[in-house]
């Protein structure tokens, strides 16, 4: 069984990216990230101290604007018109869940698809889908980064992919669809998880359940990739069994420093991607 490291594969990632913004900054270019957080949610606060560290690592500008939590709707479209119109500004996410007052959709399409780093954005989604260039949402984007690290083939193999978010399996789909994998995506109303899981070549987990998957729903060799962040007794555990399903894995993701990191990696990747179109758009 070999361990899918995305720590490593993220740092080696990080060291070439840091080049990259070398040679945009001297064509004058600082790729340049606005984070958009509103309100106290701790776990959202983390992660966005996390996205604005990595980005110093490579020598990528992060902007944070923190709002808070009664902040209107209109408000927060207005400052993000006001970035969207910011040409020194390359990349912008909106870090979520927002508050219950604010409709997510309508905030999300209001970020130019040009800086949507996440590639929420509506338009992103329909390229992706279609198999054109785009950004496509950094979770997905670093499960496909790890296969190809680790010569993982998804041409003609039988996927599972378990979750059906915007954010997470959805585009975790179209990706592995464009790369010629016969794709099942399961979700909450899925009748028998098992009788798709088990006959997966790779399994992708990305619920929010902690031991949705065990060993007897998944074959032997399986390919194991487990998206899921879960707090339990303290600790950060995935949605895998890992300690069992391991044992009948060739390859599979450990939680904490699988998929995480890989994340993180994509969305610097996504920036610096949005940082040249703007070079070459303006040349
Ligand atoms: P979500 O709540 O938006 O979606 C969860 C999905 O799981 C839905 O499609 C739902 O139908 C499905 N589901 C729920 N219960 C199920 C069950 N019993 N069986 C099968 N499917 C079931 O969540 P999300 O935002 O997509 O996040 C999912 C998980 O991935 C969370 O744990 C989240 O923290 C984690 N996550 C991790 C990263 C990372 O970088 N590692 C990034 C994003 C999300």
């Amino acid at each position: 069984m070999t361990i899918l490291d995305g720590r490593k594969l993220s740092a080696k990632i990080k060291n070439e990216l840091k080049d990259e913004v070398k040679i945009l900054n001297q064509k004058g270019i600082t790729p340049t990230l606005a984070v958009i957080l509103v309100g106290e949610d701790e776990a959202s606060k983390t992660y966005v101290g996390m996205k604005k560290k990595a980005c110093e690592e490579v020598g990528i500008k992060s902007l944070v604007y923190k709002l808070d939590e009664s902040i209107s709707e209109n408000e927060l479209l207005e400052l993000i018109d006001k970035i969207n119109n910011d040409s020194s500004i390359h990349a912008l996410l909106i870090q979520l869940p927002l508050p219950k007052h604010i409709d997510t959709s309508k905030v999300l399409q209001a970020v130019n698809p040009k800086k949507d780093v996440d590639g929420f954005h509506p338009c992103n989604m329909g390229k992706l889908v279609e198999g054109l260039d785009t950004f496509a949402p950094c979770t997905p984007l670093g499960v496909m980064e790890l296969f190809r690290e680790y010569g993982i083939e998804v041409y003609g193999k039988d996927v599972c992919v378990v979750g059906a978010s915007n954010i997470v399996g959805k585009p975790m789909w179209a990706l592995l669809v464009n790369e010629m994998a016969t794709v099942d995506i399961c979700h909450i109303a899925t009748r028998d998880l098992a009788s798709h899981t088990k006959r997966a070549d790779i399994v992708i987990v990305g619920v929010g359940k902690p031991n949705l998957i065990r060993a007897d729903m998944v074959k032997d060799g399986v390919v194991v990739v487990d998206i899921g962040i879960n707090k339990v007794d303290g600790k950060i555990v995935g949605d895998v069994d890992f300690e069992n399903v391991s044992k009948k894995a060739s390859y599979i993701t450990p939680v904490p420093g699988g998929v995480g990191p890989m994340t993180i990696a994509m969305l610097l990747k996504n920036t610096i991607k949005a940082a040249k179109n703007f070079l070459e758009e303006t040349k």
